[in-house]
């Protein structure tokens, strides 16, 4: 088969499209199809220039977020069959210890990230355990579901689970444009929230707003922090959804708290160490909770409301596994408007 392999940290240029053999399941596992694997700022760029905290080895296929058809079966594997539509959680458990035993592999500490510490869907297939599948709804594409799948989820654990998020509050999401960010945006007005949508361009920002943010602001021309308090009648946000961390960025989303305010995280691309005004942090009582955990059952939720078209992450395009690179570069340059997607099998006929 054909897959992206990389064999050093670098640029795009290390991306290469190789011949590779095919990928047999073990007993635990099923053989994906794969028509969308989405790129990611950190899963992808960042460990591919050898930035990300969990170091890769070489030769490397990236891609956590694979969607496609079940193509083969291993022994032990119940409940799926070939033909069967489905999506793969990246975060593969131990399949041993207490927790994987429980069925929350998520908290195994023994966890293999998929494209990350194993080869992962930039393929024409993946192998993947059949407990980290989940079945796509008929009425949803590959596409919409991997990016779905991918984000939404996560926005729920940050604005239901560690930021308590209640109705009627004031939530600023940064990097709103981007898959977790549009998430973000859609699940908190869902959620009865009012939303302010922060981006780097007028044009992202414009995107978020029409995702159903109240109100949107450049944050790289405009005071962030003076604009949310505007915004707020000078009252600041009840929760920051942020996944940047870059330095410049930061204390804007910081300052633009309201009293008993939460920031929640998950992510760095933006360069991960920021300054903290501690000062702020007691004086009103904000909290900083870090966490990019999903649940099972987020992901079954998340792929029915995007069945039910109530959420939509936008794709700006679908590009074959010959244009890795391109796609790579595209995300890095923040150029998108939507998640960049690759479709393996559209190689077979371009
Ligand atoms: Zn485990």
């Amino acid at each position: 088969m054909k897959a992206i392999v990389i064999r050093a940290h670098g640029g795009p240029e290390v991306l290469a499209l190789e011949e590779v053999p095919d990928p047999v399941p073990a007993p635990d596992e099923v053989v994906i199809k794969v028509h969308a694997v989405s790129v990611n700022p950190t899963l992808d760029i960042a460990t591919r220039e050898g930035r990300y905290p969990r170091a890769i080895r070489f030769p490397h296929v990236p891609g956590v977020d694979p969607a496609g058809v079940i193509v083969a079966v291993g022994a032990a594997v119940e409940g799926r069959r070939t033909g069967h539509r489905v999506w793969a959680d990246f975060i593969l458990g131990c399949g041993r210890c207490s927790a994987c035993l429980e069925g929350n592999w998520r908290a195994c500490r023994d966890n293999r990230m998929l494209g990350v510490d194993c080869w992962g869907g930039y393929a024409e297939r993946v192998a993947v355990p059949a407990r980290n599948t989940y079945l796509i709804p008929e009425g949803l594409g590959y596409g919409e579901a991997t990016v779905i799948a991918r984000h939404l989820p996560v926005a729920m654990y940050l604005l239901e689970d560690l930021a308590r998020l209640q109705q009627g509050e004031w939530v600023l999401v940064m990097g709103a444009a981007g898959g977790l960010g549009s998430a973000a945006v859609q699940l908190a007005r869902h959620m009865g929230a009012r939303v302010i949508a922060a981006a780097g361009s007028e044009q992202r920002v414009a995107a978020a707003v029409g995702m159903g943010a109240i109100s949107g602001v450049n944050y790289r021309t405009r005071d962030l922090a003076d604009e949310v308090m505007k915004l707020t009648d000078g009252r600041g946000v009840d929760v920051v959804v942020e996944n940047i961390a870059d330095p410049e960025l930061w204390t804007g989303a910081f300052n633009s708290l309201g009293r008993g305010g939460r920031l929640v995280t998950a992510g760095a691309h933006g360069g991960g160490r920021v300054a903290l005004d501690v000062q702020q942090l007691y004086l009103k009582r904000l909290s900083i909770l870090g966490g990019a955990g999903m649940a099972a059952q987020g992901v079954e939720r998340s792929l029915l409301l995007a069945e039910q078209g109530l959420v939509s992450i936008p794709i700006d395009r679908i590009l074959p596994l010959s244009r890795a690179r391109e796609a790579q570069e595209l995300v890095g340059r923040r150029q998108n408007t939507g998640k960049v997607v690759i479709d393996p099998s559209l190689d077979a006929v371009s």
